[in-house]
């Protein structure tokens, strides 16, 4: 897909995609599940030259978390993104794009090994740990 729009709850965030397929990972580590109430599903766009911030880029709160950004609407509170400015890379909230969640591909589970024991998602897929080990 091309031009993949997406926005916050709110709409005051409004972020492009440029081209993307239907990738989705999840994220069980703990800052991911703290900030999200649960493990974050994600998107990843990779080189800030594949994203464009459309609209609202001023209402972007940014938390800087040991070298990574992460995004949030300063209004309605939605994780936009986590950003690793030294790598060029950004990961994005899956939820903000209805056409990749549309037809999903959820193909990846990281930081399995910090998921608690309370909820496990259906299905199997690729596993890695903290250290990027397969499980
Ligand atoms: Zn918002
Ligand atoms: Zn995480």
């Amino acid at each position: 897909m091309t031009d993949v729009q997406g926005r916050c709850h709110c709409g005051a965030v409004e972020i492009i995609i440029k081209e993307y397929g239907n990738f989705v990972y999840t994220c069980h580590c703990d800052g991911c599940r703290r900030l999200n109430s649960g493990p974050v599903l994600s998107v990843d766009p990779g080189p800030k030259e594949n994203v464009v911030f459309a609209k609202g880029k001023k209402s972007i709160t940014i938390y800087h978390d040991d070298g990574v950004e992460r995004g949030f609407c300063s209004i309605c509170g939605s994780t936009l993104f986590w950003h690793a400015p030294a790598d060029n890379h950004y990961c994005m909230n899956a939820e903000l794009f209805d056409a990749i969640i549309a037809d999903a591909s959820f193909e990846l589970e990281l930081f399995y090994d910090m998921k608690p024991a309370y909820y496990a998602f259906a299905g199997e897929r690729k596993k890695l740990d903290r250290n990027f080990q397969e499980i």
